[in-house]
């Protein structure tokens, strides 16, 4: 039986290229998207061309009400839950801490931190509910131990919490066996950069990586099916980087 895998932030980037890895994988798919339905459903078709069932759920995770929707979509569609990605994240403006509003601290922390972690709440119940273990994987970022300074030490703050959750989550439903784990990308190729205003911020950082290159959102999504298999059995609580050793 195909397992269900709910990837948030599904249109665009990582999220999308979890998705076209996972449906080749044997899942079928729960796609969320917030602003870019054409982004999701293009994964959709692809999904659906590997094998895959599919369903897009459009949610804000900063909207607590929009998460129960989505959920409820999933519960009505697949009446299972099996892995998540908590994938959807934003980064800002390069900015200095003491030109941060209270407006974009705020933004900042409703998405990367409180949505991912209301999103991993209702996969737990459901998990539990069931009763046959599950995993979970948060995408955090490399900034959680590099800082940021300078650049966006909001965001980097947002994904350090978001390690410390993965650790503190993954003690409470480890005897379950429900996994836990983090993946750390480091400079990736997505979108996200001119998001934040600086399209070349990858390319221009990529000397600074040991490895000499940026990554693929691609490279970052087999870290994340490896984490959900079964290869990670006794995988949990645990932060892979995903940096080219940056
Ligand atoms: P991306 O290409 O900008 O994609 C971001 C995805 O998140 C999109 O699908 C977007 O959906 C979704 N999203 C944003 N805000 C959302 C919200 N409020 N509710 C629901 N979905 C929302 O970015 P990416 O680079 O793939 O980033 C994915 C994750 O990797 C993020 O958590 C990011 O922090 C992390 N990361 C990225 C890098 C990198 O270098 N790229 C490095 C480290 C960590 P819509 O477009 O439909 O709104």
């Amino acid at each position: 039986m195909r397992k269900v895998l709910l990837i948030t932030g599904a249109s665009a980037g990582i999220g999308a290229a979890t998705a076209r890895l996972a449906a080749t994988r044997g899942y079928d798919l729960a796609l969320n998207y917030n602003n870019d339905r054409a982004g999701a459903e293009a994964v959709a078709k692809d999904a659906e061309a590997a094998g895959a069932r599919t369903l897009i759920c459009q949610a804000d995770v900063a909207e607590p009400e929009q998460i129960t929707h989505m959920y409820q979509q999933v519960d009505a569609t697949f009446g299972r839950l099996d892995a998540l990605v908590n994938n959807a994240g934003v980064v800002d403006q390069t900015a200095r801490v003491t030109e941060m509003t209270h407006a974009r601290l705020r933004r900042m922390f409703d998405i990367n931190v409180i949505g991912a972690i209301l999103v991993a709440k209702e996969a737990v119940q459901r998990m539990q509910a069931q009763g046959d273990g599950g995993a979970i994987v948060n995408v955090s970022s490399a900034a959680a131990r590099l800082g940021s300074g300078g650049q966006y030490v909001d965001y980097a703050a947002s994904k350090a919490a978001i390690d410390t959750f993965t650790k503190g989550l993954s003690d409470e439903v480890a005897g379950e066996n429900i996994r836990v784990n983090s993946v750390r990308p480091g400079l990736i190729e997505t979108d996200i950069h001119a998001k934040g205003g600086e399209a070349g911020r990858a390319q221009r950082l990529a000397h600074m990586v040991p490895m000499q290159r940026t990554g693929s959102a691609g490279e970052v999504a087999d870290a994340i099916l490896y984490l959900l298999s079964d290869e990670a059995s006794y995988v949990t609580g645990s932060m892979l980087e995903v940096t080219g050793g940056r």
